[in-house]
């Protein structure tokens, strides 16, 4: 099946964020996008975060610009989370 984050298959792959809580499904900042975890829970907080769809990226080469918009989608989503849920005291980005 490949790799799900690639560019040609995060599209296609991609669980997106329902409706009400995000209409575009996925948050785009640049080349980062955020998207819900697909998971046992089947809950939109817990979120995945990629920094670009390139298969590999070394850490060292990680660009100032993809760190920023990686943590702008971020913050997108946090505060798009707690909008949807007033008080929710602990979001982390690992
Ligand atoms: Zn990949």
């Amino acid at each position: 099946m490949g790799c799900p984050f690639c560019s040609n298959s995060l599209e296609k792959t991609a669980t997106r964020f329902p409706t009400e809580f995000w209409p575009e499904g996925i948050i785009a900042r640049g080349q980062a996008r955020v998207f819900p975890n697909r998971d046992l829970f089947h809950t939109h907080y817990r979120a995945v975060l990629i920094l670009g769809t390139e298969h590999h990226v070394d850490p060292r080469e990680f660009t100032p610009e993809a760190l920023v918009a990686g943590l702008e989608a971020a913050q997108t989503y946090f505060q798009q989370a707690n909008r949807d849920t007033p008080g929710a005291p602990y979001q982390t980005v690992n």
